[in-house]
């Protein structure tokens, strides 16, 4: 596996590649890698001839108050495990070569940016949408796997692809679990030994919601008192927001008639954890 830190050099590599008509499947991350991230890359290794992932702690995307200082990382684990897969290259630039200094180019995913995640975390999508877009000059990818479990930020990138007439195909990935059904994440790593059994609760809820909606139920208020009293009988469990939305537009929704989706932030101690389920009548 190669490791490259600089633009020019991950630019001539994808070039050589595409010469050779190898198509290039690529896994953006944040590094501090789990099974979630290793099954994208395991799927990204189906879909083409070469692999890369990308570890890259986005400063843009953390607001103020935010864990940009504190996000685990743990570059020298990733690279085993990346090696492990056999990835072809690990892209790993430093801050000052994805935003130099004068850096003042942001794009903005207007609507799908305010709601949900980005109601709470204001400009959060902003600098996603802009680094996705760097990173895929960059990288020249044909395909990009993102999980489902960032569902926002998957329905951000569609959208980000399809306005910019970007040539790259974008593929979703299941949430990848625990055995006992919490979201595998990075963050998971903030919980307290208490914290962690509390927020079980999370695929719990997701998954009553989803058997109601399968007998019937098709009140996105009766869903969600459901949600909440469920919620609000696990006292670590701080709900910021659940709502059932429009699965690709995210407009909150009265009634589930076809997909929707179901989303979760809860606040466990220090850890702000996400979770959703697509719920289908
Ligand atoms: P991150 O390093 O948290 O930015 O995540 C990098 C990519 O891995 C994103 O596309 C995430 O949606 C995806 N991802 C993270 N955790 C999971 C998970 N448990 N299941 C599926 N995809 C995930």
């Amino acid at each position: 596996m190669q490791i490259i830190e600089q633009i020019v050099a991950m630019r001539a590599w994808s070039e050589n590649e595409r010469r050779q008509a190898h198509r290039i499947v690529f896994v953006p991350t944040m590094g501090s890698l789990h099974e979630g991230h290793l099954c994208l890359v395991r799927d990204a290794k189906t879909r083409g001839e070469r692999v890369v992932v990308s570890i890259f702690i986005n400063p843009m995307q953390f607001g103020p108050s935010e864990d940009f200082a504190k996000y685990p990382r743990d570059l020298e684990r990733d690279r085993a495990l990346l090696e492990n897969l056999a990835v072809d290259v690990l892209f790993h630039p430093t801050v000052a070569e994805i935003y130099p200094h004068g850096y003042q180019t942001h794009i903005e995913v207007e609507n799908l940016s305010l709601s949900l995640c980005g109601a709470a975390r204001p400009g959060h999508f902003r600098g996603v949408a802009t680094v996705v877009a760097k990173l895929f000059n960059i990288v020249r990818p044909h395909i990009a796997i993102f999980g489902e479990k960032d569902f926002q930020q998957l329905q951000v990138v569609r959208r980000l692809v399809r306005d910019l007439s970007m040539d790259v195909e974008i593929v979703g990935h299941p949430i990848v679990r625990e055995p006992d059904g919490l979201a595998m994440s990075s963050r998971n790593a903030y919980l307290t030994a208490e914290e962690r059994q509390a927020a079980v609760c999370l695929s719990r809820v997701l998954c009553k919601a989803e058997k109601r909606v399968r007998r019937g139920e098709t009140s996105a208020a009766a869903l969600l008192h459901g949600v909440l009293a469920e919620l609000s009988r696990e006292p670590l469990a701080q709900v910021e927001y659940a709502k059932v939305c429009d699965s690709e537009s995210l407009h909150e929704l009265d009634r589930i008639q076809g997909t929707a989706v179901l989303a979760l932030a809860v606040r466990f101690g220090r850890a702000r954890l996400i979770d959703n389920r697509v719920l289908k009548n």
